[in-house]
């Protein structure tokens, strides 16, 4: 059974130079869905022969957890999921989306945006628009000037927005009507996990993401960023939501608590769930062998399955 979807891209890298990449929010510790993520990204690094990088992404500062980081450090540890070259933290990247956002500013593809979401939503109002308590609204282009001027100088730049937000001038049809021009960075300063997951999977030269299928509906968005930054496109491969053996959706209580990692049983049985999660069967399921074995042999699993 293979359960993963994969979307290939025009500008897509080939080649021997994999590099993945696992790039968990630290908003709590890892759950099965997190660490099937984890699972499905790093075999498919390995069994590519890839590297696999490790990137926290706690740019929404305020919805980061304090110790969840090292809690899924630990986890993942415990898991033998080893991860190549330094950590990084989104959290200590702020200049280099600043600069990313000075480079579409000097392209003249980003205008600030003081609407509020109530301002916006009378707007939307008028237009005979009524969208549902949390849906993402699609932005009417309230604040988006006919010109955009980007002649200022930095600092004048950053102060443009005052307590605004930037929002990306969409020239793509498709964007406009499904998600409208979005915003880079926030009003409170924090750049958005659009942008910042752009800058960083082209600094950290990823060419493949697996990641979960929840995600799958901010990927147009990312292939757009790429492309007005003149960055490479990777492969993307989304890991849907699988059922269990009977059949059934995995419960949300069932995604939603930490795995158990206190010792090599438990974290086997971590690994061996996650793996049913993502359809690989026939895989050791006896608590006997050492996690380096079970690893190998999902990562050969990987290989007959998914390639
Ligand atoms: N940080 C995101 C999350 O934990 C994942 C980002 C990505 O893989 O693109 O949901
Ligand atoms: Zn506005």
């Amino acid at each position: 059974m293979i359960l993963a979807v994969s979307i290939l891209q025009p500008a897509t890298i080939f080649g021997s130079s994999y590099r993945g990449r696992f790039a968990p929010s630290p908003t709590g510790p890892l759950h099965l869905g997190s660490l099937a993520t984890a699972l499905g990204s790093w075999l498919d690094a390995r069994a590519h022969q890839g590297k696999w990088l490790l990137r926290i992404e706690d740019v929404d500062v305020p919805r980061s957890l304090p110790g969840a980081t090292e809690t899924i450090l630990y986890q993942l540890g415990a898991c033998g999921l080893q991860w190549d070259e330094d950590l990084i933290y989104q959290s200590q990247r702020t200049p280099h989306y600043e600069t990313a956002l000075q480079q579409l500013y000097q392209a003249g593809l980003v205008y600030p945006c003081t609407c509020s979401r109530q301002g916006i939503v009378n707007v939307l109002a008028a237009q005979g628009i009524h969208p549902r308590r949390h849906e993402e609204l699609i932005y009417p282009r309230i604040c988006r000037p006919t010109h955009i001027p980007h002649s200022l100088a930095n600092a004048e730049f950053f102060n443009l927005a005052g307590p605004g937000a930037w929002r990306i001038a969409l020239q793509s049809k498709e964007l406009n009507q499904s998600v409208g021009d979005f915003v880079l960075r926030r009003a409170d300063g924090f750049f958005t996990y659009q942008m910042a997951v752009v800058v960083d999977d082209a600094s950290q030269n990823i060419t493949h993401i697996v990641r979960g299928a929840d995600l799958a509906s901010n990927t147009a968005r990312q292939i757009y960023l790429q492309s007005v930054l003149g960055y490479p496109t990777p492969h993307y491969r989304h890991l849907p939501l699988v059922l269990d053996a009977q059949g059934e959706k995995l419960s949300k209580q069932t995604l939603a608590s930490a795995i158990h990692t206190e010792n090599t049983t438990l974290s086997l049985l971590a690994l061996q769930q996650a793996a049913r999660h993502l359809g690989l069967s026939d895989l050791p399921n006896d608590a006997h062998c050492t996690i380096a074995e079970w690893l190998l042999a999902a990562t050969q699993a990987w290989r007959e399955q998914k390639i």
